[in-house]
């Protein structure tokens, strides 16, 4: 590698380790051309004075600032993804037992976890649980490709299964406001009365089912007025939160468009299943733990219609490169339906060309309400704060009295095949407290 001889030969194999292992692991970072100076403030006259700090592009080892992709999904970047996942786990971790500026006592609130369906859209190979054959006659093995692929494509629903997606979250919307109506019917009270005596909040992750829909699972919890930190009325208990769940999710239903004569409505399937949540301390090992919970959820943060479906996970630029792709029957159909539909005038707000590739689903993969727990972005800001602080042991920065002059260009993704190899090289960045592994 006459790259790395001419690296090590200028002395600057140090330094570009150094910029890749800020990376932390990260094998897309966005490259960046510019230049950033911290400039020191007078505080009695408000002027510009010296500078702090200066940092050019050019004089990096790697000729460019290296910034992590942030990429959510494993197929992309690992390590991005894996980043998300820990988030993603504190973040519901936090709304079930509180952490990261959400108080401990959310661990005693009722709380549940639901995972929410799609109807059928036609008879699919599946695995039977009472141990029978499937429809076809077969045992399929758990890895069997067939899995969820339609027993008949040319009856299977592929316009209903792509528009379902496409109106997955509108219905999930729905089902929330729904969901605080039947709440504060089994209360007495009237809706807007419901807030001045509890909160209904929650935390989402959009996971594709084999067949290639878009189910949901959520942790809904019942909190005082407050939210989080005050207690929840006497009322409100897990079993109540599960009948308003389970008519609230019957009852949701969203009109859909009228395409060649044939009008479409959008429910949830009826497979709905509603679990208590218990505290770690009170579980005999049957229950549904709080771990288990944010485990399985940041998952599936993590994964996209790939992963579930032999989909993609980038969006399709031509309906021809379908042809070429190394994709199963049932995967290029759903991806080619949305990609056809996305060519109506009446479908133009559903943007079904742009995410084809997410086989119609546009919606963000996890979501959650405002009192449910701490951000991402909370969580990223703390994360870059603690990078700072870490990287200016010698000197603390005081913001108030900084001034910060910045200019960055984008100039490419991606680390060069010298990179790459170093990259590879650095051990993996050490975890954060408690988190399980894969
Ligand atoms: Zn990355
Ligand atoms: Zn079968």
């Amino acid at each position: 590698m006459p790259e790395l001889a001419n690296l090590a030969a200028q002395g600057t194999l140090p330094g570009i380790l150094r910029q890749l292992s800020g990376l932390g692991g990260c094998t897309h970072p966005i490259r960046l051309d510019g230049h950033r100076t911290e400039y020191d403030i007078d505080t009695t006259t408000g002027e510009i004075g010296r500078i702090l700090q200066h940092l050019d592009s050019t004089s990096l080892p790697a000729g460019q600032l290296l910034v992590r992709c942030n990429n959510r999904r494993t197929t992309r970047c690992p390590a991005c993804a894996e980043v998300y996942r820990r988030d993603t786990f504190h973040l519901i971790t936090a709304g079930l037992r509180g952490g990261k500026g959400t108080p401990e006592q959310v661990g005693t609130h009722p709380r549940v976890f639901a995972t929410f369906t799609a109807p059928g859209f036609g008879p699919v190979h599946n695995r039977r649980t009472d141990g029978r054959p499937c429809r076809c006659g077969l045992h399929h093995d758990q890895d069997d490709d067939t899995l969820g692929t339609p027993l008949n494509p040319d009856t299977y629903d592929y316009e209903a299964a792509v528009l379902w997606n496409a109106h997955a979250g509108q219905l999930w919307r729905r089902f929330s406001i729904y969901l605080r109506r039947e709440v504060a019917k089994r209360a007495g009270l009237s809706q807007r009365r419901l807030r001045d005596h509890a909160r209904v909040s929650f935390a989402k992750v959009a996971e594709y089912q084999r067949r290639g829909a878009v189910h949901f699972h959520a942790v809904i919890r019942i909190d005082g007025p407050e939210g989080g930190n005050t207690p929840p009325p006497a009322w409100a208990t897990a079993d109540l939160l599960t009948d308003a769940i389970e008519t609230a999710a019957a009852k949701a239903r969203v009109d859909g468009p009228t395409i060649d004569g044939r009008t479409h409505t959008f429910t949830f399937g009826s497979q709905l299943d509603v679990r208590t949540i218990r505290s770690a301390d009170f579980n005999d090992g049957q229950e549904l733990t709080e771990r288990a919970v944010a485990a399985y959820i940041a998952k599936y943060a993590t994964k996209g219609a790939e992963t579930a479906t032999g989909a993609l996970d980038r969006p399709l630029k031509f309906v021809a490169e379908l042809a070429q792709l190394d994709i199963s029957d049932h995967a290029r159909t759903l991806i080619r339906t949305a990609w056809t539909l996305g060519a109506r005038k009446s479908l133009e707000h559903l943007r079904l060309r742009a995410w084809a590739h997410m086989l119609g689903f546009r919606g963000h993969f996890s979501t959650k309400s405002r009192r449910y727990s701490t951000t991402l972005g909370a969580l990223r800001d703390a994360r870059a704060e603690w990078r700072r602080a870490q990287a200016a042991t010698a000197r603390t920065p005081q913001p108030e009295t900084t001034y910060v002059l910045a200019h960055w260009v984008f100039a490419g993704t991606g680390l060069s095949d010298t990179e790459a190899w170093l990259s590879a090289s650095l051990e993996p960045a050490p975890g954060t407290e408690g988190e399980p592994t894969r």
